[in-house]
């Protein structure tokens, strides 16, 4: 992956800020900074100004793990579509896929507080369509996660464990994730190419799209990732903004 603000990434960000491109973001550690207890991230004052200034110029979206409800609360500015729990909650997605994950994730719940103990330093967070089991206050937390895996494979029906930042996402069968909902918003818009800024496992599901309509920014270089481009921190999504405020407009 290439710093994206090297002269070839700067190139190709400029030549993906045109007409017919969706801006897409990640929420957490992406427009906001990681924060121990989820519900106290906040956008900062610059980011939120370069989104107010960014979205009457370009088609815009949040793709997020978390519920829509508890987005809103969160986001700033309005984008053209919000998109809660890893891609289950969108316009695109059938309302048949959408109540059988309703389903699945209430019958969860009920197994987990009933059956199984999760441990000091764990918070369940039921978001309606998926779970997500936070250890980031554990003690051990390679240990905790181990053991929070091991206790997921025990729910049924079996769920698709997706691993973040200290969180196990435990997500129904049969439901789109991250990558389909992209794809998905694009054709819904009839937008021919993307930008996506995401920072955690579950945004590779839209890097390993490898697709070249699709421009993937990594915060945090990790080798391993699918995207094409990183920027080095989250501090730095504000330069990354005035980058494509300043092409937007000069296109
Ligand atoms: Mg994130």
């Amino acid at each position: 992956m290439k710093y994206i603000f090297g002269n070839l990434g700067l190139k190709e960000l400029e030549s993906f800020c045109g007409d017919n491109t969706l801006l897409a973001f990640d929420f957490d550690g992406t427009l906001s900074k990681l924060t121990a207890r989820p519900q106290n991230a906040q956008v900062s004052a610059g980011t939120e100004m370069l989104l107010h200034e960014i979205s009457p110029l370009a088609f815009t979206a949040v793709i997020s793990g978390r519920g829509i409800r508890d987005l809103k609360k969160l986001i700033p500015f309005r984008p053209n579509y919000l998109i809660g729990n890893h891609g289950i909650e969108s316009p695109t997605i059938s309302s048949k896929v959408v109540s059988a994950a309703k389903k699945t994730t209430s019958h969860w719940t009920k197994q987990i507080l009933a059956e199984l103990e999760l441990g000091r330093g764990v918070q369940l967070e039921d978001k309606a369509f998926s779970l997500s089991l936070h250890y980031r206050l554990a003690s051990k937390r390679t240990l905790k996660r181990n053991q929070l895996i091991k206790l997921a494979e025990q729910l049924s029906p079996a769920p698709r464990i997706v691993l973040g930042k200290y969180v196990v996402n435990l997500i129904p069968p049969g439901s789109p994730d991250k990558g389909v909902a992209l794809l998905e918003l694009m054709k819904h818009a009839k937008l021919d190419s993307a930008i996506y800024v995401g920072d955690d496992l579950t945004d590779e599901d839209v890097f390993s799209l490898s697709s070249p309509q699709i421009l993937g920014v990594r915060v945090g270089k990790f080798q391993k990732s699918a995207a094409g481009y990183y920027i080095k921190t989250q501090t730095e999504i504000n330069r990354l903004l005035s980058h494509i405020l300043f092409f937007l407009k000069n296109h």
